[in-house]
């Protein structure tokens, strides 16, 4: 935490940087086989698990975290990176998305308003996403073998309660649908996918979604499940769900929403927050096209209430809304006054916590090689909540490149590539498969 932030480059010095990249990429080829397939120099790290915010150099082989240390020698390095001036971090995590895409069901988060994930994660530096209940037991499989089996990113899932998952309100306010027993049985076939349980949209008075949900995570082995509260109700208040319905370690999405009752009428947080903290309860952000108020946010901020995870509830009302991506979402933080330390352990350790995936979210020597690499752009910018009201902000974080299991899957300003003028005419496709998964993928088959 002591040292300096990074200053912002100047385009000049850039230039110059990508140049010193070159010459240690070609150092390191020199001297034979480099014990490390990726070598990034010179960033500041931010990794909140290990407690590290500072200049250091991460080296990466075989898609696993090799080595981290103030200095690695850049011939140990097969490709060498020049991130100085940048923010390196865990590859982020987004733990409320909507993925479920191609099915062509109208106004369903199983078919048109769910997104296909490639297009919105690498680019912003995520690289987990958690789809938040598009699907349940009926129709999990479609989505596992159409989309999650499909995608570059790496997608888990909570499974809805609902077996037909969020096909809209005739499908998801039956309670008959909203059954313990398959839902438990899809989360134990694929433990490796489902990693926790949703309830969501609910309109009744009922605690039966809430109840049956926990009763599936119970099942399942004790695995979390994820609450948007549905309609606000007197029969259901939130400081029932929060103080006795959910178990610790269970998830309260949108948190920051302000429709139920989130704040109360004199702009101070509902107490119910604080003793659901209390009990272990997390508190997830999930911002969306309805689900982040800038006023409730700030207010719970200043109370001393801020989110355990930044969310986006990525989907087609809120791509193009105020939300538009994790990182823009982490950056409206940043202008409620949060440190970046902090926001990117909302983002990372905190959400890999929460879905009880302790082997993402942190770069520790043997973790999987998820990296995000960031520029910090600093002027005038506005942000804009989910009711179409602005904040301003003085710093955006911008992606620069992106690495899943060690591999490029994204590169902003091409930082890992040579100039066309240094190589002959008659150049052929570049990259390495050792550390370029965008023009020499070494892995084709996805990993969990
Ligand atoms: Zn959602």
């Amino acid at each position: 935490m002591s040292d300096p932030k990074p200053r912002i480059f100047t385009r000049r010095e850039i230039l110059a940087g990508a140049a010193a990249a070159f010459a240690l990429s070609c150092s390191g080829r020199a001297q034979g086989e480099p014990e490390y397939d990726l070598l990034l120099k010179g960033g500041h790290l931010i990794d909140p698990k290990n407690g590290i915010s500072a200049v250091r150099d991460v080296a990466v082989h075989q898609g696993k975290v090799a080595a981290v240390a103030e200095s690695i020698d850049p011939g140990k390095g097969f490709k060498v990176v020049d991130c100085s001036g940048l923010y390196i971090t865990p590859g982020l995590i987004d733990i409320h998305v909507h993925v479920f895409a191609g099915t062509n069901e109208r106004g369903s988060y199983a078919g048109d308003n769910s997104l296909y994930p490639d297009g919105y994660t690498f680019r912003v530096g995520v690289t987990t996403v958690v789809d938040a209940g598009c699907a349940g037991w009926r129709n999990f499989d479609t989505f596992k073998e159409t989309v999650i089996d499909r995608s570059q990113t790496r997608i888990l899932a909570l499974a809805n309660i609902v077996g037909n998952g969020m096909r809209g309100g005739k499908f998801e306010n039956v309670l008959e649908d909203m059954q313990a027993e398959p839902t438990a049985e899809l989360a134990k076939k694929y433990p490796e996918i489902v990693v926790g349980v949703k309830t969501a949209h609910y309109s009744g008075p009922e605690w039966h979604p809430v109840e049956e949900a926990v009763k599936a995570g119970e099942l399942a082995g004790g695995i979390p499940v994820m609450v948007d509260f549905g309609s606000n109700l007197p029969e259901r208040p939130i400081e029932v769900l929060l103080g006795e319905k959910l178990r610790p370690g269970d998830i309260y999405t949108h948190c920051f929403a302000g429709n139920r009752r989130e704040m109360l009428e004199d702009g101070t947080p509902n107490p119910g927050l604080f003793a659901g903290r209390k009990r272990g309860v997390y508190f997830d952000v999930g911002h969306g096209g309805g689900s982040f108020k800038w006023a409730v946010a700030a207010k719970c901020l200043e109370a001393g209430f801020p989110p355990d995870s930044i969310s986006t509830d990525l989907h087609t009302g809120s791509m193009n809304s105020g939300m538009q991506s994790q990182l823009l979402t982490m950056s409206k933080f940043l202008a409620l006054g949060e440190s970046l330390d902090d926001v990117v352990k909302q983002s990372t350790w905190n959400p890999a916590r929460e879905i009880k995936r302790e082997e993402l979210g942190h770069l520790s020597v043997g973790a999987i090689a998820d990296i995000g690499v960031f520029g910090m752009r600093t002027g005038d910018f506005g942000f804009v909540d989910s009711f179409g009201a602005r904040q301003k902000g003085k710093q955006m974080l911008e992606c620069e490149m992106t690495f899943k299991d060690g591999l490029l899957a994204f590169d902003l300003n091409g930082r890992t590539r040579q100039d066309w003028t240094e190589l002959p005419l008659d150049y052929g496709r570049q990259g390495d498969p050792r550390w370029d998964g965008i023009l020499n993928r070494r892995r084709r088959r996805r990993e969990h």
